[in-house]
């Protein structure tokens, strides 16, 4: 490991990216029960995050459980719930449009958000992997005619087997070339992901650290503040693009395997 890594005796608690940091595609990593066993043996605490909104918590804790990684629902956190955290505090009682997918849909049902195909107050945009014209065409529509628009996540692709397909971002550079309104974006790296970590897990900046294997979304979540960020090279950064960014992670391990190493050897 390389960096800042003394910064890890404060943590208490490890935000753990998926794809690319824990397993890649359906792959678990070879270290990451070992990892997350040592996380636990050193009397810390970890959780999940992802931004992939076409999913909800209960396909994770399925996907994670057929992995042999059994936690708590808790622990797995999915940038749908920090959307749905917000609009519920900013916009109260307001009506949302949500392109999306059933289970987004479904998230927002759950949280008591009143949907709305006709006359809604914002739009939300999700990774809709079921997008169709119609949707599309409506949420410009309502945008046209006032409605705010919100994106659940800023990722441009979402990586898959053999590729990538695009994901929210791109879905919301379509919206915004059309009607010329952008949107504000969730999950990570903006700032209503920290805030929702900070406030669910009532640990303090220091005490947290995000490990991922993306310097934009991953990295980028805990730069200006005191979290600590932990690139692992298991995923899509190489080692040219870590020299040519301007986001600089605090620590970069190999993989979580190093980083539980360490926390075994160190307490
Ligand atoms: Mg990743």
């Amino acid at each position: 490991m390389r960096g800042l890594v003394e910064r890890l005796q404060k943590v208490k608690l490890f935000v753990l990216d998926m794809d690319g940091t824990i397993y890649l595609g359906d792959r678990l990593f070879p270290y990451t029960k070992s990892f997350l066993g040592a996380v636990e043996e050193s009397g810390r605490e970890y959780c999940f995050f992802t931004n992939n909104s076409s999913k909800n918590r209960g396909a994770y804790l399925e996907k994670l459980c057929k992995m042999g990684i059994i936690i708590s629902p808790e622990k797995m956190l999915v940038s749908n719930q920090v959307i749905i955290k917000w609009l519920k505090e900013k916009r109260p009682g307001r009506r949302a449009y949500v392109v999306g997918t059933a289970s987004l849909i479904e998230d927002f049902r759950l949280a008591g958000i009143k949907l709305s195909d006709a006359a809604p107050d914002y739009v939300v945009l999700g990774f809709d992997t079921s997008l169709t014209y119609e949707k599309i065409s409506k949420a410009c529509h309502f945008i046209r005619n006032g409605a705010e628009v919100f994106g659940v996540n800023p990722d441009l692709n979402c990586p898959v087997e053999g590729g990538f397909i695009p994901d929210c971002g791109s879905i919301a550079a379509l919206v915004k070339a059309s009607t010329g309104v952008g949107c504000e974006f969730f999950g990570k790296p903006s700032r209503h992901t920290l805030d929702y970590i900070l406030g669910q897990s009532g640990h303090s900046a220091q005490e947290i650290a995000v490990v991922g294997d993306r310097l934009y979304t991953d990295v980028a979540v805990a730069a200006g503040t005191q979290v600590t960020s932990v690139l692992v090279m298991s995923g899509e950064t190489t080692e040219e693009m870590l020299a040519g960014s301007d986001i600089k992670p605090d620590i970069i391990a190999e993989n979580v395997g190093e980083i539980g190493e360490y926390l075994r050897k160190n307490g």
